[in-house]
């Protein structure tokens, strides 16, 4: 049973992160605290945020996670394909978590997007730009 308490409402949820990313697999690396120091880009990342939503300055915990990209989902030519494995690493995200209200923050590191994900997100369709 996952249920997730989202500030008031308690809504079930199919998964604990969004299990796709404008379609594509994410593999999500599990949850952890946050390093003291972190050598990511952009470096705002890595100084204490408070929650967007509850705004808690606890330190939140994070998770990395891989878009994978199906080689079928892209124009590569079939000619090309055959030297490449059928996936490939097309994004790295990282999942921030607020301990108190459960909220996650997704930034994208390979695009410096930064995402507040809703209860949409969590379901088998995974997350898609609106
Ligand atoms: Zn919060």
């Amino acid at each position: 049973m996952s249920r997730v308490a989202v500030g008031q409402l308690e809504l079930p949820r199919a998964h604990d992160l969004p299990p796709r990313w404008d379609g594509h697999r994410i593999e999500w690396h599990g949850w952890h605290a946050q390093p003291a120091q972190v050598f990511i880009c952009p470096p705002s990342a890595a100084k204490p945020q408070p929650c967007v939503r509850c705004g808690s300055m606890t330190e939140q915990v994070m998770n990395r996670g891989t878009v994978w990209v199906n080689l079928d989902d892209l124009a590569i030519p079939a000619v090309r394909r055959g030297r490449l494995h059928a996936e490939r690493v097309a994004t790295t995200l990282m999942a921030f978590r607020c301990v108190d209200c459960h909220h996650d923050q997704v930034h994208d590191m390979t695009h410096g997007d930064v995402w507040d994900l809703d209860p949409t997100d969590y379901a088998d369709e995974g997350s898609w730009q609106q």
